[in-house]
């Protein structure tokens, strides 16, 4: 969780038209959007509105259906980019490769590399 008086995510401000990006989808609780650093032909980030929670662990264990409402998203993007195929990815620490601590799914979609999980 943020701490009280800490800055907004960069994700947040997204959410709040403080920062532009191309917003693909919309819930009252979900947005997604083109990731700015696309690793894919189709790579979009869907990310909860709220910041509460900083990974998909924190985010299940809290709140399931919020889960699920943003793989409901995560699929129709997937069907409307890219005919329902994709790979979803939730980055957990920075070991891993999280770099945002707000929870979120990376939709990877195109043509993806077989036998491997990173998109390239
Ligand atoms: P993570 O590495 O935390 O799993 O994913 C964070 C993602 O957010 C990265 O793929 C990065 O390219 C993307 N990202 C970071 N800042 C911005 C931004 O300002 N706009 C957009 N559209 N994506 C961003």
């Amino acid at each position: 969780m943020a701490s009280p008086g800490a800055e907004p995510s960069i994700f947040s401000r997204i959410a709040a038209r403080e920062i532009p990006a191309t917003i693909v989808a919309e819930t009252d609780h979900i947005i997604a959007f083109n990731d700015i650093a696309p690793q894919a032909p189709v790579h979009v980030v869907v990310t909860t509105k709220t910041e509460q929670y900083q990974n998909v662990g924190q985010l299940a264990a809290a709140d399931p259906a919020l889960l699920a409402e943003l793989v409901a998203v995560a699929e129709r993007v997937a069907l409307e980019h890219c005919d329902g195929e994709y790979r979803l990815i939730f980055n957990t620490g920075a070991s891993a490769g999280q770099t945002v601590f707000h929870v979120h799914a990376h939709v990877l979609g195109g043509v993806l590399e077989e036998g491997t999980l990173a998109a390239h």
